[in-house]
């Protein structure tokens, strides 16, 4: 499944930078999130698909007690002893990720001892199709098979995030490493962010999952992201002051909202008509691909972009051309922003015989029209974390 010449680049790197073979290669896909943007932090739905990027990292045990880690993309090695309070890298940003995932396993008391690591992939870094989930995941998979460590699917999820949250200091949902450890060959997941229950969602295989990225330059990304986090707790405390057992605008109708459109104010009442509505239209998106009704899942699409535009106001003009365009070109079925907003990438949806004519329609248009260089990708479905050599 995994090219091999990927594969035998990265033990001849592991061989140059760290001397030996490794013991074992694992590796955890990127994603793209189909629909259910905003929602995981107010407990909602979302529905991400593994896509067929991934990053490999391989590891060797040593019986020195010493860790080193190398970059085969970002070069570098990064080496601390085992024992040590694991301590962040600040030459190596890069190393952080894996440094991460070792203080959480130490914190859960796993019995990890000395290793080389090396990794290399190839999700394109901070174009929002989780390069750095990736990174934790594959590194946790190959840490678990190389320590024998017994951890589950979703344990793996966790830790994950944790590293992410506890030591890079990105404060992320749930969502995309458990995509990352859960995803499945043709299939998107269905994730209650409560519960963490998952359902597979079948993605047939002549459907063409076509993610764009705006190559625009984000700023100001995580404050905007605090404002609109803020903004979901301002409603949500709403709520709760006249149903206690409101939690979370997962716990919200969309009646209610409107009728305390007043209380809340225009700009939050928008805020949390996008969640509740957002996660009305993931589920209506499930029961919609498992009745292949594809048309209808892309009308869903394009309604959560407009949603996104208008409501929850995380566009920027460039994702909105981009949607334009795709919905423009002949038989694609639906597209909106994918991610966090402000920049990064769309995703849309068509069948794999649609996807030249919207690269050769798409591409040029976006391009003349904004100066920028968009970058398409044409992903499919893949499986979640795995030992592969
Ligand atoms: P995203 O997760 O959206 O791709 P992030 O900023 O969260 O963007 O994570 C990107 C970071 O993850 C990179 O700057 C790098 O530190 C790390 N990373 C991603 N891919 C690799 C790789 N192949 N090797 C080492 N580090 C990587
Ligand atoms: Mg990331």
């Amino acid at each position: 499944m995994v090219d091999p010449r990927r594969l035998a680049v990265l033990v001849d790197a592991f061989a140059g930078a760290l001397g030996q073979q490794p013991d074992l290669i694992a590796r955890a896909p990127g994603r793209v999130n189909l629909i259910g943007e905003h929602t995981d932090y107010s407990d909602g739905f979302v529905m991400p698909m593994a896509i067929n990027r991934d990053v490999l990292v391989a590891v060797r045990r040593r019986d020195d007690g010493q860790v080193r880690l190398h970059s085969v993309d970002y070069g570098g090695v990064s080496a601390f002893d085992v024992g040590d309070r694991v301590a962040h890298d600040g030459s190596l940003p890069w190393a952080n990720y894996p440094r991460g995932v070792i203080h959480v396993l130490k914190t859960i008391g796993a019995a990890i001892g000395g290793f080389d690591l090396a990794l290399t992939g190839n999700v394109p870094a901070g174009a929002g199709l989780s390069s750095s989930a990736a990174v934790e995941v594959a590194t946790i998979e190959a840490l678990d098979a190389l320590f024998s460590l017994g951890l589950k699917t979703f344990d793996k999820a966790r830790l994950g995030q944790r590293a992410e949250r506890e030591f890079v200091g990105v404060a992320c949902g749930i969502m995309d490493q458990a995509i990352a450890a859960a995803g499945r060959a043709g299939h998107a997941l269905m994730l209650d962010c409560r519960t963490l229950e998952t359902t597979l969602v079948p993605v047939e295989s002549g459907l063409a999952v076509v993610v764009t990225d705006t190559s625009v330059v984000r700023g100001l990304v995580g404050s905007k992201y605090n404002d609109r986090r803020a903004e979901c707790e301002a409603s949500t405390a709403h709520f709760a002051r006249s149903r206690p057992e409101v939690a979370a605008l997962r716990d919200v109708t969309l009646g209610e909202v409107e009728a305390a459109t007043g209380a809340l104010g225009p700009v939050v009442s928008r805020r949390a008509r996008h969640v509740v509505s957002e996660n009305e239209r993931v589920l209506t998106a499930e029961a919609a691909f498992r009745a292949g009704d594809l048309a209808e899942v892309g009308r869903l699409m394009v309604a959560s972009h407009e949603s996104l535009r208008d409501d929850f106001e995380v566009t920027v003009p460039e994702l909105d051309l981009l949607v334009e365009l795709a919905c423009a070109v002949d038989g694609v079925y639906g597209a909106r922003m994918t991610g966090a907003g402000f920049g990064g990438c769309t995703v849309a949806i068509m069948p794999v015989g649609v996807v030249d004519a919207y690269v050769a329609e798409v591409v040029p248009t976006y391009r003349a029209r904004t100066g920028l260089e968009p970058r398409v990708f044409t992903c499919t479905a893949s499986d979640g974390a795995s030992v592969v050599g």
